[in-house]
């Protein structure tokens, strides 16, 4: 488990004002190429570390199907974004999808959130199969700007329930 330098730090300012999701397609499991196991210690490190550095993640939502089982919750599915929308009441629609493959800017779009495709990761060899009017970012860095951003433009926002938002 390697962190991007500026992830923690990035986190950390969004968790001022967002929930924070992690939302992940392991069909790995599926394949037998990772145990479930595997995937909830990989998770739970990060969910760890997150937490002791003030940046807690609310909820982890893993799909461990294959791509052809059929199953609801695979991304980009809005499936567990409307799981986190009943569960904690954040507001999809004031909420962002921070992800390195185009099926999180099509689950952001499927949810009514805001995608934000970052080229870090697999970003930079799916760029060609995302719209061309997606929001694109160099890292989380810039992703965590562009979301502040938008969040102050949006509004102060008081009383409002925080939004929800993905690694
Ligand atoms: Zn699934």
């Amino acid at each position: 488990m390697v962190w991007y330098e500026d992830t923690v730090s990035s986190l950390l300012r969004l968790s001022e004002c967002f929930r924070l999701f992690m939302v992940t397609n392991q069909d790995g499991v599926a394949k037998g190429k990772i145990s479930m196991e595997g995937v909830d210690r990989v998770n739970a490190y990060v969910a760890s570390v997150l937490e002791r550095r003030g940046a807690p993640i609310a909820a982890t939502y893993v799909c461990p199907h294959d791509q052809g089982a059929g199953c609801r919750c695979k991304k980009p599915s809005p499936y567990f974004l409307e799981k986190a929308e009943r569960d904690f009441r954040i507001d999809l629609g004031r909420s962002f999808v921070v992800g390195d493959h185009p099926q999180d800017v099509e689950l952001a779009e499927n949810a009514g959130a805001t995608g934000i495709y970052v080229l870090t990761g697999h970003g930079r060899k799916h760029r060609a199969e995302i719209p061309g009017d997606s929001i694109v970012a160099d890292g989380i860095g810039e992703a965590a700007e562009e979301i502040l951003a938008r969040g102050r433009r949006a509004g102060d926002g008081a009383d409002r329930e925080p939004d929800g938002r993905e690694l």
